[in-house]
């Protein structure tokens, strides 16, 4: 090697680069350097250690930095030319990274106008990588040690997986007897387009038009010729239509949109879940209160796409019944789900739900015959597994969240997925309350400040049932007396007050395990009803000389 010439004008490029490394990238460097004027020592095998250099440029793998760091000559700069890796490699060394975003095929590489990732452990470093760089006709970019990993990942991204995926390209095209070189021209247009115009300008096709027709015989010929693709394929529809504005994106959650139709709830949902998106399903009647938000609220920590119902649904309301003063405000609903991370609110019109020539019904028989059932008719319960078999069948969630307010209800949904194997995780979420102890409920807003006051019996019954429980009571009518009695003073009789087992909902004549208590009442213009979970604890009855557990609203064990 010659002697050194140590430079002592104001620009920072390293005159003489050791190259370490005698791949693909050192020798499409060394090359450049060369071409740009620069003298080079190299590239070098791994024994080398590039004394009498400005500067060493190590273009090993990147596992094999940090001892090539290690073996290099101490006093010149000392750089690596990895994409993903910091300067922490190189030790202690003074030094700095330059990573030439372009890729490098054994038949060398273009560097020319391409950017490179730049960085150095002082100032010096850095402007020796910047003008290093600039020289090579590169255009440098600091990117932080805590950018490296998503930097490289989007040049992976960019470079090869696009080849990957014109890979894919190429041999389903084969199959229909078009080749490479026909395909390269719609590439080369296609990626210049990308750059010139950004993603959404550049973006045509089916997918983008919302042709979902084109895209399913699409589909069917990717599952015939190439299925080792197929995932490959709905991956990609699912982040097109993200792209192209016309889904709901699987990531993030972003503004809730109101959708009112069967077709276009399909249409906003069918990219994300070919995009492998869970989504969940919260169906309501509106009038949201903080009950409806916390399973919102959950479905936006368990689900990727979250959809709210919106729909008051005739078909469950006996005509004696409140339907047409049923709270409604939709505005303030939408306000309400989105606060909560609802991505979409779907209010249907009863005509979209139960259009003209509507027959069918799905009846859930046995357990929807007693309480609820029984007080508000059998029509009440069909009309209840009819719309919500209709909602699953339109939105087909992974998970549809339901209240344990109305555990019957609940009860019914899980038997009626069961026996139909519908394919859906049912979760029921606790009762969310008022400070005072009063289940949330749309039906509250019917009650004035006097009816509010004596709402409260319900939980009251409960309570007493509770406590009833904990004293040692286990015989239900015992424990049903003591509701009804907990409801006297208020001035509120219950319409019903059962011990059930939680599941078929039968009556229970002696509590020995988990049991229901289930409470319904007129109270002034609302009927309000409410449950809670009796769990008979093991050791005996309290006897005379022990004290009986105390009453009071205590935890909610829905
Ligand atoms: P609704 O709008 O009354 O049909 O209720 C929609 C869903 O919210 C049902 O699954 C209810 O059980 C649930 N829900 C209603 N009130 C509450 C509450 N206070 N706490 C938790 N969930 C509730």
């Amino acid at each position: 090697m010659r002697e050194l010439e140590r430079h002592d004008s104001p620009d920072p490029c390293p005159r003489r680069l050791a190259i370490i490394g005698r791949g693909r990238l050192g020798h499409a460097l060394a090359a450049a350097c060369a071409q740009a004027g620069l003298a080079v020592d190299g590239p070098l095998g791994r024994g080398a250690d590039g004394a009498g250099a400005d500067a060493i440029l190590l273009c090993v793998p990147d596992g094999e930095i940090a001892a090539a760091a290690a073996a290099a000559a101490p006093g010149p700069l000392l750089g690596h030319c990895s994409g993903a890796s910091g300067l922490d490699v190189l030790g202690a060394r003074e030094g700095f990274s330059l990573h030439p975003l372009m890729t490098v095929t054994p038949a060398g590489a273009d560097f020319a106008g391409a950017g490179a990732a730049v960085d150095g452990t002082s100032p010096r470093a850095l402007a020796a990588a910047e003008a290093l760089a600039t020289r090579l006709g590169l255009a440098p970019a600091r990117i932080a040690a805590s950018d490296r990993a998503a930097y490289h990942a989007a040049a992976s991204v960019a470079s090869n997986f696009l080849v990957t995926l014109e890979a894919a390209a190429e041999r389903l095209g084969t199959t229909a007897g078009i080749s490479r070189a026909q395909l390269a021209p719609l590439v080369r247009a296609t990626v210049e387009n990308w750059a010139r115009l950004g993603p959404q300008a550049a973006l045509t096709g089916p997918v983008a038009r919302g042709d979902d027709a084109t895209v399913r015989r699409q589909r069917e010929a990717v599952a015939a010729r190439t299925p080792e693709h197929l995932d490959l394929f709905d991956a990609l529809v699912g982040a097109t239509r993200a792209v192209a504005g016309n889904g709901v994106p699987a990531s993030a959650p972003g503004p809730l949109r109101t959708i009112r139709t069967v077709a276009s709830l399909r249409a906003a949902l069918a990219g994300p879940r070919r995009a492998g998106a869970t989504i969940g399903l919260v169906p309501t009647m509106g009038a949201l209160h903080d009950g409806h938000l916390s399973l919102i609220r959950r479905a936006r920590d368990t689900c990727d796409v979250v959809v709210v119902s919106l729909f008051v649904n005739p078909a469950q309301f006996g005509p004696a019944e409140d339907l047409a003063a049923y709270p409604r405000d939709e505005a303030r609903d939408a306000q309400a789900a989105a606060s909560a991370g609802a991505d979409v609110l779907f209010a249907p019109a009863v005509a979209e739900v139960y259009p003209a020539g509507f027959a069918t019904t799905v009846a859930v028989s046995g357990l929807t015959e007693r309480l609820e059932g029984a007080s508000r008719g059998a029509a009440h319960f069909t009309g209840v597994t009819t719309v919500v078999a209709k909602l699953l069948g339109m939105v087909q969630p992974d998970v549809a969240f339901f209240g344990h307010k109305d555990a019957q209800q609940a009860a019914v949904v899980r038997r009626m997925v069961r026996d139909l194997d519908l394919p859906v995780r049912i979760e029921a979420l606790p009762t969310v309350r008022e400070p005072d102890g009063l289940a949330m409920s749309s039906r509250n807003a019917y009650l004035g400040p006097e009816d509010r006051a004596r709402a409260i019996a319900l939980r009251r019954g409960l309570d007493a049932a509770e406590a009833a429980v904990a004293g040692g009571e286990r015989s239900a009518a015992a424990i049903e007396a003591a509701v009804a009695a907990a409801m006297a003073p208020f001035g509120v009789e219950p319409e019903y007050a059962a011990v059930v087992d939680p599941d078929t909902f039968e009556p229970v004549g002696t509590i020995a395990r988990d049991a229901l208590v289930a409470v319904a009442a007129q109270v002034g213009p609302a009927r309000l009803i409410d449950n809670t979970v009796l769990t008979p604890r093991r050791e005996a009855p309290a006897g005379p000389g022990r004290p009986k557990a105390a009453t009071g609203s205590g935890a909610d064990r829905d």
